[in-house]
C-alpha cells in the first residue's frame, strides 16, 4: 500500500522532510501537477507525514474519502479550477497558486482520483527530479 497526497494539498511542504524513505516530492511544474506527490513504490506507510500536514490532505490509501464532507472554506487544488491562493510554506517561503477552488459547507468532494494521478506522476509524469 501507500499514503497518499489528495487535492486538500496546499504545498504546505511540512511532510517531506518528516518523511524517512524520502519518497515525497514537490509537483512540478506546478500548472500541471499542483500537488505534492508520493511514491507509492517507495513509501513504507509509517504514518509520520499524516500529522504534519496543516490542511489534512494524507491518507493511507484504503481510506482516502470518495465523499469527503467539507468543513467549508478549505481550498481544494485541482488543474482545470481557476481560483487564486497566495500563502506560505513550512519554510515561509511564498506558494502561489491558480487552481484552486474553496469549499462550501457540506459540500462532498470525491478525493480518490489523487490515487491514480500519484501513481502516474511517477510512471509517467515528472517524478523525482534532479532540485527537488
Ligand atoms: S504538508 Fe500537506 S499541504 Fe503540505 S505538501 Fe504535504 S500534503 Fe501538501
Ligand atoms: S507514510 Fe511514511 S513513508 Fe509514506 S510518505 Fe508518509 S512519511 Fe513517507
Amino acid at each position: 500500500m501507500t499514503h497518499v497526497i489528495t487535492s486538500l494539498c496546499l504545498r504546505d511542504s511540512g511532510c517531506v522532510e518528516v518523511c524517512p524513505v524520502e519518497c515525497i516530492v514537490p509537483g512540478k511544474p506546478v500548472e500541471q501537477w499542483p500537488l505534492y506527490y508520493i511514491d507509492p513504490d517507495t513509501c513504507i506507510d509509517c504514518g509520520a507525514c499524516v500529522p504534519e500536514c496543516p490542511f489534512s490532505a494524507i491518507f493511507p490509501e484504503d481510506e482516502v474519502p470518495s465523499a469527503y464532507t467539507a468543513r467549508g472554506g478549505e481550498l481544494i487544488n485541482q488543474v482545470g479550477l481557476s481560483g487564486h491562493y497566495e500563502g506560505k510554506n513550512h519554510h515561509g517561503q511564498p506558494v502561489v497558486l491558480n487552481s484552486v477552488r474553496a469549499l462550501e459547507a457540506g459540500e462532498v468532494v470525491d478525493l480518490t482520483p489523487a490515487i491514480a494521478q500519484n501513481a502516474e506522476y511517477f510512471k509517467s509524469g515528472p517524478g523525482y527530479s534532479a532540485n527537488d
